[in-house]
């Protein structure tokens, strides 16, 4: 997936995703509060353009849950020094859903297994029109949302975060260099619920229209 965001033109890479990222969250799915961010990866298949207005229901599982999430593209290569070099390294910021076939998850994790098969499926990681980050951007104080069928579902702010983004990008980098066109979700809030097929999803952040597919 190609993402163009102030004049510049970005090839999606890996998507690495954060779980567990607020306590809210945590709490309703009965989680622990992790004493570092829970890191996972879904591959560049998981990803649907905001240009895309159609989410395919997966064939397997029964229950679709959305979870809305900023998502930050990675602008540059390398391990940021500090917290604040991180943000050298932002290029752009959306809204995204993490969707989640939660029986299928609820079943893997009785067994101890991985997530991967309930949360890294085919177009799993759908994303927002992103729009430029600058340092004058208070990264701690973003909204966003989603809505289902025009009734508000999830509505969070990134000062909720157990881990902010600045660390997130930090942590991701000890183990994997960062590449252009990397994103992060960043998790996701309270307020998870089912999506049917046919339902309407519309996803918001900064006020802006994100997506209405
Ligand atoms: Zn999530």
């Amino acid at each position: 997936m190609n993402i163009n965001v102030a004049g510049k033109s970005f090839e999606a890479g890996r998507v690495f995703c954060i779980g567990r990222n607020y306590a809210a969250h945590a709490k309703e799915l009965k989680n622990d509060i992790p004493d570092e961010p829970v890191i996972f990866c879904k591959p560049p298949t998981s990803l649907v353009s905001h240009l895309q207005h159609e989410i395919p229901f997966p064939s397997f599982g029964s229950v679709l849950h959305h979870e809305v999430e900023i998502v930050v593209l990675i602008g540059k290569a390398g391990k940021p020094e500090s917290e604040t070099d991180a943000l050298n390294y932002i290029a752009g910021l959306t809204a995204g859903l993490d969707l989640t076939m939660r029986d299928v998850q609820d079943d893997l994790r009785k067994q101890g297994l991985s997530w991967e098969k309930s949360k890294a499926f085919d177009c799993s990681a759908p994303v927002g029109e992103f729009t430029p980050f600058t340092p004058e951007q208070q990264l701690a104080d973003l909204c966003f949302s989603c809505a289902v069928n025009g009734v508000s579902r999830q509505s969070g702010n990134t000062g909720n975060m157990l881990f902010p983004i600045p660390r997130l990008i930090v942590e991701i980098s000890r183990y994997w260099k960062l590449l252009p066109g990397d994103l992060i979700f960043t998790g996701t809030p309270e307020g998870v619920g089912p999506l049917l097929r046919g339902d309407c999803i519309e996803i918001n952040f900064a006020g802006h229209n994100c997506l209405n597919p």
